[in-house]
């Protein structure tokens, strides 16, 4: 049978990125579409001629039609003629997004009934006072008739000490995105302690479909760090409650974010192991999020640096063989089954129309460093007018993947946009970079994806 030479001019997308590993397997990964492929080693030898070139380029007759196809599919080669087009369609996604999403993260209350060994919350502010709650219920209709897309977020303090701010603020905001036509779903933060399953039937009827919440490893260790106000456990409780929602049928996701001390690894392994987290395995709905506590601690860095929330991470190269044994036993993992979409991890703080809103109505960018007088750039009216300081938001907003050429060109543009942490560029001057930025992370993360590449015949996409 003759074959076709196909003599069109193709680009390696400059979203992709190509690494080997010491298997002789490879992996491809296109940041702006979430594609991720694992290429057994006769394609990665083809792939390796001509991945990351910037130039146009023909392929050899040697690039068998079905690689060829894998390849243009998730986004790897690009048409020479499709390029331009696509590559400002690119730029001009993040940008809208950056620009027209639109959020608030609220601070129902800055009262917690945990005291964690590691917070750096000050516990100053009480409960919104209800004319308060009034205001910011006005400004959230006032955005919602302005945006494209609107988002609610609660943090603390602990948010569901004030349940029924939440429960009035997500309910109004779900019924007027609904008469709009948008989409609405709100997340939070919290320790769990307070999530009955009662509570948990309410919050997911308001549209409440995005749960953090921290397990930090095991019993023992745990309750070491996560403890009451009066110093008790709170470990059986928050899994109760866990278990308690695992067992609906609601789609809803929980970020179990566990902060561990590197040699604490096998007992976070055990305790997915374990009969009394089995709930977890194989339900796609709970995702865990590894964080090493010495590398992400908000108070260490608080205290120790100036840096943000991703300072750290880079450190963290183990971190890959836990998620790695995490996904083989099947549970998700933020690390591999969560390749984000545009602006996924950028944060909050770098986009214009995001605040953080305090109990007492201030408008924050930031979740770290709350003392800064930077970060507070306004303030709600009991009119509920936002007021806002433009010269002060911009500091957060104004630096970004269209203002930066280092971060315009590079891979991680579509998911961070160059917001990574907005804080560290204006405090260190450092861009504070996504963790997959690192070619030592890079490499790590493709070492450790599963399925085990000896596996397979031909290119495979893992999702
Ligand atoms: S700007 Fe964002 S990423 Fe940086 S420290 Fe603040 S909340 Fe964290
Ligand atoms: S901040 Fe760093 S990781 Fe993000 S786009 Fe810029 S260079 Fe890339």
């Amino acid at each position: 049978m003759m074959t076709v030479m196909d003599m069109r001019e193709y680009r390696w997308s400059p979203d992709a990125k190509f690494i080997k590993r010491s298997d002789g397997n490879a992996v491809a990964v296109n940041f702006a579409n979430s594609t991720k492929r694992v290429f057994g080693p006769a394609e990665s030898s083809a792939i390796s001629a001509f991945s990351g070139l910037t130039i146009p380029f023909v392929l050899e007759d040697s690039v068998s039609e079905s690689l060829r196809a894998a390849l243009i599919d998730g986004g790897f080669l690009v048409p020479e003629e499709d390029f331009a087009a696509r590559d400002r369609m690119i730029r001009d996604a993040v940008r809208t997004i950056a620009e027209e999403s639109s959020g608030l993260i609220i601070m129902p209350t800055e009262k917690c009934n945990f005291r964690c060994t590691y917070c750096y919350e000050s516990f100053a502010k009480g409960r919104m006072r209800p004319e308060r709650v009034d205001a910011l219920a006005k400004v959230i209709e006032t955005r919602i008739a302005r945006a494209r897309s609107f988002s609610l977020g609660f943090f603390g303090g602990e948010p569901l000490l004030c349940s029924d701010i939440i429960l009035r603020l997500c309910g109004e905001a779900m019924a007027q995105c609904g008469r709009k036509g948008i989409f609405f779903g709100a997340s939070m933060s919290t320790n769990a302690a307070l999530l009955t399953p009662d509570l948990f039937e309410q919050l997911i009827r308001v549209g409440l479909v995005f749960f953090q919440v921290t397990l930090d490893g095991d019993r023992e260790l745990h309750d070491r760090q996560r403890v009451t106000v009066k110093g008790k456990g709170t470990f059986d409780g928050i899994v109760a409650h866990l278990r308690a929602m695992a067992a609906t049928s609601h789609e809803f996701t929980v970020a179990l974010r566990c902060n561990v001390h590197v040699e604490d690894s096998e007992r976070v392994l055990a305790l997915f192991d374990s009969e009394e987290l089995a709930f977890v395995r194989n339900d796609p709905r709970f995702m865990i999020d590894i964080h090493y506590i010495w590398a992400s601690d908000r108070q260490t860095l608080a205290e120790t640096s100036k840096e943000g929330c991703l300072s750290g991470l880079q450190a963290g190269l183990d971190k890959y063989a836990l998620n790695a044994e995490l996904s083989r036993r099947g549970l998700s993992t933020s690390s591999y089954d969560d390749v984000p979409g545009i602006l996924g991890s950028a944060c909050y703080a770098g986009k214009k129309n995001w605040f953080i809103v305090g109990a007492d109505l201030k408008l924050y960018k930031c979740t770290v460093v709350f003392d800064n007088p930077k970060n507070n750039v306004g303030y709600i009216d009991l009119s509920g007018n936002m007021v806002i300081d433009q010269r002060l938001n911009r500091l957060w907003t104004g630096s970004n993947a269209e203002t930066d050429s280092g971060c315009g060109s590079c891979y991680l543009r579509v998911p961070c946009g160059g917001l990574a942490c907005p804080l560290t560029r204006f405090t260190s001057g450092s861009k504070g970079c996504l963790e997959l930025r690192d070619a030592g992370n890079l490499r790590n993360w493709a070492e450790r994806l599963s399925p085990p590449a000896a596996e397979q015949t031909d290119p495979l996409a893992i999702h």
